[in-house]
């Protein structure tokens, strides 16, 4: 039974991809009476996660990998200051406010979230979801990856199901606006704005911000990113419906920021392929060129999967953010190449190099300049070429940019080249959290009701620890959701 006329609730859910599905459940089944907001119309519903295979970086369905904690360290900030960086072994509570706010991935926000991952992957199981280790677009791996089958339409649809049966107030086709404080600063709603505008009050002890990052706001991706972001563009359907709302709702009201602001997990996609996700990831197999037909990266440093992020962010500081993976015919001695490229655009192919270069718009003889280069540099082929691991086939040390694995002349016709662009999957910008998910202030204090779960707490800093924004939404939407049905009963 909705409560379609009544505007209160004891918690409010914004968003209803993976983090606030996993809120609004977690809340209903903790006894709240819970409203969930939705941008999108109920058959586009479940933002970014609709259109993900999910995969999730876990070695099992109760464990994650052994890298996990590490990875994100690893990737925590940038520069950070040592005495700083001291007091985060401390526990939590006994912080500053400097160090609980600082532009750094809190340890104990990820050592919580790797202990959640295996609870909260067995509780997505009641739903009636299953999870194996399918395969994916990635040909070389340097970890596991586990996922729904389905994908994170099952994801969105078991809970979106469960929600709608359960009395959850689902209302889409409406947009969170702002928050509601009270006289203490606690914040006691959202204001919601639905077809034609109309805004409506929505009063609840507890908001959960679980609406994404900024990735389909051209105007906070420029003011973030730089004027190159007007290149990008999501690289599903979901993330046009990610504004930035709540994140920039939070901090009006004096949340800290946390995430790194300037950069979002990067994916090469062709720009000429409207299908989710067209990526095309087989680059370490030939070489990248620029519009000015020169090669500017090493296209294969290791395992796909720990490197295609970086590169796809130099192929994105390309005059016009535009690259060519270019190919011969010897593309076939990698079996199943195929399933590393999703557009469903054929690849530029010619019998000459001239000809190739013709199509992608770019100088023959520059093209060709920088192929002689680079197949000068190759090694001697000795049928060391391994596709399916990182083989050593190296260029020669004078040659720069080297490439590092997979280096064979590119000499046998026909040729073929796909363009690349830098497709932004969700950004890094968000809210600072502590491990309960409470949304903190510029002081680090937890401002009272107020929640993030999912892309809006930022967490990633340099390399994306990949495989882990869906565990993130469903990890810290479940924490949220129990922090919030808690709160109904202060
Ligand atoms: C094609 C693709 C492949 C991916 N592959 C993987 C992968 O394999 N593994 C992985 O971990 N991650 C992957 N990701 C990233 C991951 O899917 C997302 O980061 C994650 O699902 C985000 O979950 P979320 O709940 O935070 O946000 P979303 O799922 O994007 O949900 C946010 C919801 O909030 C709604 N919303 C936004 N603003 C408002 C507002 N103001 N009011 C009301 N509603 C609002 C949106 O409509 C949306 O439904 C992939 C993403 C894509 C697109």
């Amino acid at each position: 039974m909705a409560m379609a006329d009544n505007n209160t609730a004891d918690v409010i859910v914004v968003g209803s991809g993976i983090a606030g599905l996993s809120a609004a459940a977690t809340a209903a089944q903790g006894g709240a009476r819970v409203i969930l907001l939705e941008r999108a119309p109920r058959e586009d519903r479940g933002g970014n996660t609709r259109w993900t295979e999910a995969f999730m970086r876990m070695k099992s369905e109760d464990e994650v990998t052994d890298d996990f904690e590490a990875h994100f360290m690893a990737n925590a900030g940038h520069h950070l200051d040592p005495s700083l960086v001291q007091e985060m072994a401390g526990d939590f509570e006994s912080r500053s406010g400097i160090a609980k706010t600082l532009g750094m991935t809190d340890p104990d926000v990820i050592s919580r979230f790797a202990d959640k991952a295996g609870p909260t992957l067995q509780w997505l199981k009641s739903f009636g979801v299953k999870f194996d280790f399918l395969p994916s677009y990635l040909i070389t791996t340097c970890t596991t990856r586990l996922a729904p089958i389905g994908g994170g339409l099952a994801l969105v649809e078991a809970l979106s199901d469960w929600v709608e049966d359960n009395d959850v107030d689902v209302r889409y086709e409406t947009s969170a606006r702002g928050l509601i404080h009270d006289e203490d600063g606690a914040v006691v709603g959202v204001i919601s704005s639905g077809k034609v505008n109309k805004t409506s009050d929505l009063l609840a002890p507890s908001v959960i911000l679980a609406c994404g990052g900024f990735e389909g706001n051209s105007e906070m991706m420029v003011h973030y990113l730089g004027g190159q972001a007007r290149y990008l563009r999501p690289v599903a359907r979901g993330g046009y419906y990610n504004k930035g709302e709540g994140i920039r709702m939070a901090l009006a009201a004096g949340a800290a920021p946390s995430g790194d602001y300037s950069r979002f997990h990067a994916e090469p996609l062709d720009p000429r392929s409207g299908e989710p996700e067209p990526i095309v990831l087989i680059f370490n197999y030939g070489v990248l060129v620029n519009a000015k037909a020169e090669r500017f990266v090493d296209e294969a440093p290791a395992t796909v999967d720990a490197t295609y992020e970086a590169i796809t962010r130099d192929i994105h500081e390309q005059p016009q953010s535009i690259a060519y993976a270019v190919f011969d015919a010897r593309i076939e001695d990698v079996p199943n190449w195929r399933r590393a490229v999703r557009s469903d655009v054929p690849p530029f192919e010619a019998s000459t190099l001239a000809g190739l270069a013709e199509q992608m718009g770019v100088d023959a003889t520059s093209l060709q300049r920088t192929m002689e280069a680079y197949n000068t540099a190759c090694p001697e082929d000795d049928g060391s070429f391994k596709p399916l691991e990182v083989d050593g086939l190296a260029t020669a040390q004078d040659y720069v940019p080297p490439k590092s694995n997979w280096a064979r002349r590119i000499e046998t016709a026909p040729y073929m080249a796909f363009p690349i662009m830098c497709g932004n999957c969700f950004t890094f910008g968000g809210l600072k959290v502590d491990p309960d998910a409470r949304v903190l202030n510029t002081d680090g204090e937890a401002i009272p009701g107020l929640y993030a779960a999912g892309e809006t707490m930022g967490i990633y800093y340099g390399t994306y620890t990949g495989a882990t924004s869906v565990l993130r939404g469903a990890v810290f939407g479940r924490i949220a959701g129990e922090g919030a049905a808690l709160r109904r009963n202060d």
